[in-house]
């Protein structure tokens, strides 16, 4: 099962991620995909508002790879747009990025390839039109899945898109 909508504006975008952030738990891990202007920044300041961290605090890292948000649970945030090619990630200690203990959620997952662990949420976002982006949940594994199956429904007006 898959959750495919279009959302109408950045805050659209945003409540969609606050209700995914709300069902988070630590060891989930949640992977976007999507081309610069796509929305994956904008969609993790709902999520972190939705795992109760403070949204304020998220920008799209420039230089930064990982930050860490306070919070009630422990939120990760990685932006792979720097490393360049999957093979550069293999510095990074991929166990304790993917451990039990956070929730993590990466941008430009791309760039992780085969170091993705089994069990995670994709989240592909395309620009359809200035305000309007497609955002479609792809669950790998059973966690994943259970996350979908918690989202409001998908309206049949973005459903027509
Ligand atoms: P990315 O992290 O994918 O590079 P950002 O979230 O940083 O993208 O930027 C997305 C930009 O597009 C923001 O300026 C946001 O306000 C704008 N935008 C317009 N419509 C939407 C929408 N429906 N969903 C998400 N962002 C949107
Ligand atoms: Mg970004």
């Amino acid at each position: 099962m898959t959750y495919d909508t279009v959302t109408a504006s950045a805050e659209e975008t945003q409540a969609l991620g606050e209700a995914l952030g709300r069902q988070l738990k630590p060891g989930h891990v949640v992977a976007f995909f999507g081309d610069l202007g796509a929305g994956k920044t904008t969609f993790i300041q709902g999520v972190a508002q939705g795992v109760g961290a403070d949204a304020n605090r998220v920008k799209s890292p420039t230089f930064v790879l990982m930050r860490e948000y306070p919070g009630p649970l422990p939120l990760v945030h990685i932006d792979g747009y720097r490393l360049e090619g999957s093979g550069a990630v293999t510095w990074l200690d991929i166990e304790l990025i993917f451990g039990p203990s956070k929730i993590t959620l990466i941008e430009w997952a791309e760039r992780f390839g085969e170091l993705l662990p089994p069990e995670y949420l994709e989240v592909r976002l395309k620009h359809v039109s200035t305000n309007r982006r497609r955002i479609q949940l792809i669950p790998h594994g059973a966690g994943a899945e259970a996350l979908i199956t918690g989202l409001p429904p998908v309206t049949a007006d973005a459903a027509r898109d």
